[in-house]
C-alpha cells in the first residue's frame, strides 16, 4: 500500500541520512502549486471549472505525459554535500545554482565528507589512510597559501570529498526527472541519499505531483 511505503521509507532514508552527514533543505517552493498546476492543465481543456473536483486528474496528466504543465512550479533547496555530489548535480541543466565559491572562499576548515562504505566495507587501515589523504590535502593547501598563492590555485589539491554548499532553484517537472535517475542504485550514493531526501520532502510539500514517485 502507498502509505505504508511511505512511512517504511521516511524511516529508512533518516538511517542513510545519518551516515552521509549531508544537508538538504527546502528554502522555497511556489505558494498552493497545486492548484497552480492544476489550472494550468485545465486551461488546455477548458475546465477550470472542474478544478479540485478529483485527486487524482494532475497524476493522470503526468501518467500521460503532459508534463510541461508541471513546470509553472519550482522549488529552492540548499544543499551542504562533497564537491562530488554536487559535480554530479550541476550536470542537471534544467535549473539554476548558486555554490560556495573555491576562488574566493578559503577552505582553511578540513570539512569533508566521509563515504560511509569505508567503514562499512572496507577494514580500519583503509579508513585510515582516507583520513590521512585528506590531512595531507589540507596541510598542502595550507602550505600554498601560507607561501602566498591564491585560493583559487591553491584549491587544485583539495579533494573531491571537500564539502561544499550549493542553492539549487528547479521547477517540479526537473525536480521528478532527477529524483526518478538519482533515487535509482546505479546512481552515485551520495546522490541516493539527497535524490531521497528531496522525494521525500516533496511528496509531503505537494503529494499530487509527487506520490507516484
Ligand atoms: C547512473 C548515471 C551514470 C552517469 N555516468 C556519467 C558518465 O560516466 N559521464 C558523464 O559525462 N555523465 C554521466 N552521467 C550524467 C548524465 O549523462 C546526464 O548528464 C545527467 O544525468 C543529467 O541528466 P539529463 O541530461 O537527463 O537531464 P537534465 O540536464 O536534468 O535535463 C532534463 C531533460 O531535459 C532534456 N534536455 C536537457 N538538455 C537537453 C539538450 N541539450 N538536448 C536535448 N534534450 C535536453 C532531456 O530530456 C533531459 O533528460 C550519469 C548519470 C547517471 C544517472
Amino acid at each position: 500500500m502507498p502509505v505504508n511505503r511511505f512511512a517504511v521509507d521516511i524511516e529508512l532514508r533518516k538511517d542513510i541520512w545519518m551516515d552521509y552527514g549531508v544537508e538538504v533543505k527546502l528554502l522555497a517552493i511556489t505558494p498552493d502549486n497545486e492548484n497552480l498546476l492544476e489550472m494550468a492543465g485545465r486551461i488546455c481543456y477548458a475546465s477550470v471549472g472542474k478544478l479540485g473536483i478529483s485527486e487524482k486528474w494532475l497524476q493522470s496528466r503526468i501518467k500521460q505525459g503532459h508534463e510541461s504543465l508541471i513546470e509553472h512550479a519550482s522549488a529552492t533547496f540548499y544543499i551542504k554535500a562533497s564537491r562530488a555530489l554536487t559535480h554530479e548535480l550541476v550536470r542537471h541543466r534544467i535549473a539554476s545554482y548558486s555554490q560556495r565559491s573555491q576562488r574566493y572562499v578559503k577552505e582553511t576548515k578540513e570539512d569533508y565528507i566521509t563515504p560511509p562504505e569505508l567503514s562499512e566495507e572496507t577494514g580500519p587501515e583503509v579508513v585510515r589512510a582516507f583520513h590521512q589523504a585528506m590531512s595531507a590535502a589540507w596541510e598542502a593547501y595550507r602550505q600554498l597559501l601560507d607561501a602566498g598563492v591564491k585560493p583559487e590555485i591553491a584549491r587544485y589539491v583539495l579533494p573531491n570529498a571537500c564539502t561544499t554548499e550549493i542553492i539549487c532553484t528547479w521547477n517540479f517537472r526537473e525536480i521528478r526527472h532527477i529524483i526518478k535517475l538519482r533515487t535509482s542504485p546505479a546512481a552515485l550514493p551520495e546522490f541516493q541519499v539527497i535524490a531521497e531526501k528531496i522525494r521525500e520532502i516533496m511528496r509531503i510539500q505537494s503529494p499530487k505531483i509527487f506520490i507516484d514517485l
